[in-house]
C-alpha cells in the first residue's frame, strides 16, 4: 500500500496559536488519523521510539512512514522576530526558540498526532543550510542573477522596508516618515524560466478551481501582437504590445506604465520631465488606491508613428497602464475601451472620429507574441532574521559563490539591531570580511538574507528526511513519498507560497536533488491535491455610526429580562429588540453585529487555550469540524459548544425482539460506516461525517438498556468509537480500552471498519404478525413493500404458524380480514366471526 502524506501548512512561531491554527491542525489531524486506521494491519503492530541509535534512525522513521506521513515543523525566519529584538532587546533566536516551545506545547494539548521526529525549523543552520544549497544549485544553472530593483527605503531610519513595514499612508510604520523608492541591486530567481510548465502542469492538479485560476492569473499568460512604432523625431522605436487586433488600426495614444525606460530617456523633453518623473513616483507609491492610480496620468511630449495608420501617437504615461503587461507599452483608443476614452478625454488627447477607423488590411500574424505577468522572483531582503545569501564579493574575482563544501554560512550572532542604517549584517564585520574562495585574497560577504518564501518552498522534501547531515533528502525518498497527497493551509497563501514551492519543487525534481523513479508518482509537483481551508471568523460588535469596534465588556447583551427597547442615536427612535441585542453599557445605543476576521483591534479573537482548557480538546475539534465544512468560512461561536452528558435512557418495559433491532442497528451502523468514510476520502466533509455519528449514537441510545450488553450492541459501539476516533482522540481511546479492556492495541491502531454491503441491503424492518389482536410473532419484511406482498410474507413466520394453519389440514386458516397496519409494521389477522 503506498504511503500517504498529509500536509498541513507549517506555522509562523507568533508565540501563541491563534483559532485558524487550530483550525487547519485539527482537519490535518482528522484526515492523518483516518489514513493511518485505513493502513493499520489487522494484528501487527510497529513499536514507537525516539531514542533509537542513528544507523536505525532512517529505518525506522521508514517503517512508520510507510504508513502515513504527518509531520509538523517552524517557519520561522522572518521580520516579527526582528522587530521584538529591536523593541524588547531579547536576541532574535532566542525570542523564536521560546515562541516555538511555547507552540508545541499548545500544539500537543490540541490532541493531534504529529510525528515530532520529523520537526524542522527554518531558521535552523542544520535546515538552512539545504536551502543555502539550493540557491547555489540554481545559481549554477543560470536560475539566479542581480539586477537593480526598486525598494521601499525610509529616508529617516536610512533603511530598506519591507511592504509590510509600509502603512496605507505610505509612511514608515516605525519612523513615521513618508517612504521613498530606491534602486538597489538585488538577488533574482529566474521563476520565468518554468513560466510554461506552471501554468500547464495546473491542469494535472486536485486544488480548488478558484486557487488555480489565483496561480493562471498570476502567471499571467496573454498572447497578442507586439509591433515596433518609431518615436517621432528620434533615433529610438517603442515596442508596443496589445491583445486587441483593431487597436492598432483605433489607437489615438500609447500609454506606457511608470517604470518604462523611456520615463527616464534623454529623449524627454525637458519641461516635460520633473511632472512625469513625480508622476511616475505617485504611482509607484503604495499609498495610491488603484482607482486612483489609473486615474493618473502625463504626457511624455513624446509622439510615435503608427506604423499601420501613420498616424502621430502621443506618448502618455499612464497609471492605468500595469507594468507587467507585455512590454510595459500599449494602445489605447476611446473606441476600444470607455475606460481608454475617459483617459483620452481627461488629458485633452484629440479623438480618432468614427471614419477615421480605416478599414487598413494589415496582416497581424507576423507580429504574434506571447507576454507572462509573472516576473523574477525578488529574494534579497537587507534584513537580519533570514538565511544569509551564500556569495562572496572579490575585487579582483567579482562575486563568487561559496563552495558547498562550506555551508552552511551562519547568521552570526550578537547583531546589534536598531532598525536604523542598513543591512544589519553589513555592520557585524568579523563576519563580513572573509577569504575569496578563489584567489584566497580579503573578500566580503554578501549582506542580504533571503525572502523567507525560499525557506518554505521546499520544507516538504526535508520532512522526508530531516536529520540527514549528509544530503538534502535520501534521493530513495521522494520517488516512495512524493507527490504531498493532502495539502491543507490557508487559501492567503493561493498565489505566492504555492507558486514558489511549486517552482522549486520541479527544479528539485529536474536537477536530480529530488528524483524520481520510472514508476513513481512524483515529476516535481509537491502538491497533489489541496484542501484550502476557510476563514475563522469571530462576532464583532460596532458602532453604527462611528464604525468604531467594542470590546465585549462594554456590551450587555438583551436577555429575557432586559428591557425589549431601546433607541438609536442617528433616528432618536426606539424600536423592538431581538431577544440577542447588543446595548452599549456607557450610552445605551445598539451596536452592529457581524463575523469578520479574528483580529486584536476588533475585539473577536479567541485564545485556542483558553477554549482547549474550559471544554477539552476533543469537544473544541468536534466543535470546529461540526459548525461549518473544512472549505467554508467558520463563524466562530462559543456558544455553539454543547457539552452533552446525556442521561443512560431509562429501561423500556416492553419486551425486547433482539432479531428486530439487530437488523435495525446493524443497517444504522454501516449506514453510519458509509457516509463517514465516503465524507473522509472524497469530499472532507468533516460535518457530514460528525452528523452521521451523532445519527448513529442517537439510534444506540434509544435502544432499551437490557441490550446494551448484545454482541451486536457491543460491535456497533466498537464501530462508532473507532469512527469517532479520528475526530476525538482521546475520549474515543477512553472508552475503547473500557470495552476492550485486553485488546493491546490503541483504537488508533485497529482498523478502519468496513461497510457490509449485506447489512444495507437487507433494507428490511420488523413486521409484527398479530391474530385477533394478539401478537404470535414478528418476521422481516422489506421496506416500501406492496401490502399484497408484505400479508403474503407474514403466512410464513414460523412463530404464528400454528395461528395461521389448520392443525389438521396444513392448509391457510380462512381469515375474516387481513389488516396491514402502519407499512406494515403490524399485521393483523381478524378471525372470520363464526355465523
Ligand atoms: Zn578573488
Amino acid at each position: 500500500m503506498p504511503s500517504r502524506y498529509v500536509l498541513p501548512m507549517f506555522p509562523y512561531p507568533s508565540g501563541r496559536l491563534h483559532m485558524g491554527h487550530l483550525r487547519v491542525y485539527s482537519i490535518a489531524d482528522v484526515l492523518a488519523r483516518f489514513e493511518r486506521k485505513n493502513r493499520s494491519q489487522p494484528t501487527k503492530r510497529i513499536p514507537r521510539s525516539s531514542s533509537l541509535p542513528n544507523n536505525q534512525r532512517i529505518s525506522n522513521l521508514e517503517s512508520h512512514s510507510n504508513k502515513v506521513i504527518f509531520p509538523i515543523g517552524f517557519d520561522s525566519f522572518g521580520l516579527p522576530a526582528e522587530n521584538a529584538a529591536i523593541e524588547r532587546d531579547v536576541a532574535p533566536a532566542e525570542w523564536t526558540k521560546l515562541n516555538m516551545n511555547a507552540m508545541a506545547t499548545q500544539l500537543k494539548s490540541m490532541g493531534t498526532s504529529f510525528d515530532w521526529e520529523r520537526l524542522v525549523s527554518t531558521c535552523d543552520p542544520s535546515y538552512y543550510r539545504w536551502t543555502q544549497l539550493i540557491f547555489l544549485r540554481m545559481h549554477q544553472q543560470g536560475l539566479v542573477y542581480r539586477k537593480q530593483s526598486i525598494v521601499n527605503w525610509d529616508p529617516v531610519d536610512q533603511t530598506v522596508l519591507a511592504n509590510e513595514q509600509v502603512d496605507s499612508e505610505g509612511k514608515a510604520e516605525r519612523s513615521g516618515a513618508l517612504v521613498e523608492k530606491k534602486k538597489l541591486e538585488q538577488w533574482f530567481i529566474k521563476i520565468t524560466e518554468y513560466q510554461n510548465e506552471l501554468l500547464n502542469g495546473l491542469d494535472s492538479l486536485n486544488w480548488p478551481t478558484r486557487v488555480k485560476q489565483l496561480q493562471k492569473n498570476w502567471i499571467g499568460r496573454k498572447d497578442g501582437f507586439q509591433i515596433s512604432c518609431e518615436i517621432d523625431g528620434q533615433n529610438e522605436d517603442i515596442s508596443v504590445f496589445f491583445t486587441n487586433p483593431d487597436a492598432v488600426k483605433m489607437a489615438e495614444y500609447v500609454a506606457i506604465a511608470c517604470d518604462h525606460p523611456l520615463i527616464e530617456s534623454s529623449a524627454i523633453p525637458c519641461k516635460y520631465r520633473p511632472k512625469l518623473l513625480q508622476t511616475a513616483k505617485n504611482i509607484q507609491n503604495s499609498h495610491f488606491t488603484p482607482v486612483q492610480k489609473a486615474a493618473l496620468g502625463c504626457s511624455t511630449g513624446l509622439f510615435s508613428i503608427n506604423p499601420v495608420t501613420s498616424r502621430r501617437l502621443p506618448i502618455y504615461l499612464s497609471g492605468a497602464m500595469p507594468s507587467e503587461f507585455g512590454v510595459g507599452a500599449t494602445f489605447g483608443g476611446s473606441l476600444l475601451d470607455s475606460k481608454d476614452a475617459a483617459f483620452a478625454k481627461q488629458n485633452g488627447i484629440p479623438p480618432m472620429k468614427e471614419n477615421d477607423s480605416i478599414a487598413v488590411d494589415f496582416d497581424l500574424e507576423p507580429f504574434k507574441k506571447t507576454h507572462f505577468r509573472l516576473r523574477d522572483w525578488l529574494i534579497s531582503r537587507q534584513r537580519y532574521w533570514g538565511t544569509p545569501v551564500p556569495m562572496i564579493h572579490c575585487s579582483s574575482c567579482g562575486i563568487v559563490p561559496v563552495p558547498e563544501a562550506d555551508l552552511p554560512v551562519i547568521l552570526p550572532e550578537n547583531v546589534k539591531l536598531s532598525g536604523r542604517g542598513g543591512s544589519p549584517l553589513a555592520s557585524c564585520s568579523e563576519w563580513v570580511e572573509c577569504q575569496c574562495p578563489k584567489c584566497k585574497g580579503p573578500a566580503k560577504r554578501d549582506t542580504d538574507t533571503m525572502d523567507t518564501f525560499i525557506d518554505s518552498s521546499w520544507y516538504w522534501l526535508r520532512y522526508l528526511d530531516p536529520q540527514n547531515d549528509k544530503q538534502i533528502c535520501d534521493p530513495s525518498l521522494p520517488a516512495k513519498h512524493l507527490p504531498v497527497t493532502t495539502y491543507i493551509g490557508g487559501v492567503e497563501h493561493a498565489i505566492l507560497h504555492l507558486l514558489y514551492a511549486r517552482f522549486v519543487g520541479l527544479f528539485l525534481f529536474k536537477s536530480g536533488i529530488a528524483p524520481g523513479s520510472q514508476d513513481s508518482e512524483w515529476k516535481g509537483e509537491p502538491f497533489k491535491l489541496l484542501l484550502a481551508q476557510g476563514m475563522v471568523t469571530g462576532q464583532t460588535v460596532k458602532c453604527k455610526t462611528s464604525g468604531r469596534y467594542f470590546k465585549p465588556e462594554e456590551i450587555e447583551w438583551t436577555g429575557e429580562d432586559v428591557a425589549r427597547h431601546a433607541w438609536t442615536k442617528d433616528t432618536h427612535q426606539c424600536f423592538e429588540l431581538d431577544a440577542e441585542t447588543p446595548i452599549v453599557k456607557a450610552t445605551g445605543e445598539v451596536g452592529a453585529i457581524s463575523y469578520e476576521k479574528m483580529s486584536k483591534s476588533k475585539y473577536n479573537g479567541v485564545d485556542p487555550s483558553e477554549i482547549i482548557e474550559k471544554y477539552g480538546s476533543d469537544c473544541t475539534r468536534l466543535a470546529i469540524l461540526y459548525k461549518a465544512a473544512p472549505t467554508d468560512e467558520l463563524i466562530w461561536d462559543e456558544r455553539g459548544i454543547i457539552v452533552t452528558a446525556t442521561a443512560a435512557s431509562e429501561a423500556s418495559p416492553q419486551i425486547v425482539d433482539t432479531s428486530k433491532l439487530e437488523k435495525e442497528l446493524l443497517f444504522a451502523l454501516h449506514t453510519a460506516i458509509k457516509e463517514v468514510t465516503h465524507a473522509m476520502t472524497t469530499t472532507f466533509g468533516f460535518h457530514v461525517a460528525i452528523a452521521s455519528l451523532i445519527k448513529l449514537t442517537n439510534h444506540m441510545d434509544a435502544l432499551p438498556t437490557s441490550y446494551h450488553s448484545h454482541a451486536t450492541f457491543k460491535d456497533a459501539l466498537s464501530g462508532l468509537i473507532q469512527m469517532a476516533s479520528p475526530f476525538a482522540p482521546q475520549s474515543s481511546q477512553e472508552m475503547w480500552a473500557n470495552l476492550h479492556p485486553n485488546e493491546p492495541r490503541t483504537v488508533h491502531e485497529i482498523p478502519w471498519p468496513s461497510v457490509s454491503e449485506a447489512a444495507l441491503k437487507s433494507d428490511s424492518h420488523v413486521c409484527v404478525v398479530t391474530v385477533d389482536g394478539r401478537k404470535r410473532g414478528t418476521v422481516q419484511v422489506p421496506r416500501g413493500a406492496e401490502k399484497s406482498s408484505i400479508e403474503e410474507i407474514t403466512w410464513d413466520c414460523e412463530e404464528a404458524r400454528n395461528w395461521l394453519f389448520d392443525a389438521n389440514t396444513g392448509k391457510r386458516v380462512q381469515f375474516g380480514k387481513v389488516i396491514v397496519v402502519k407499512d406494515g409494521a403490524v399485521v393483523n389477522f381478524v378471525t372470520a366471526k363464526k355465523a
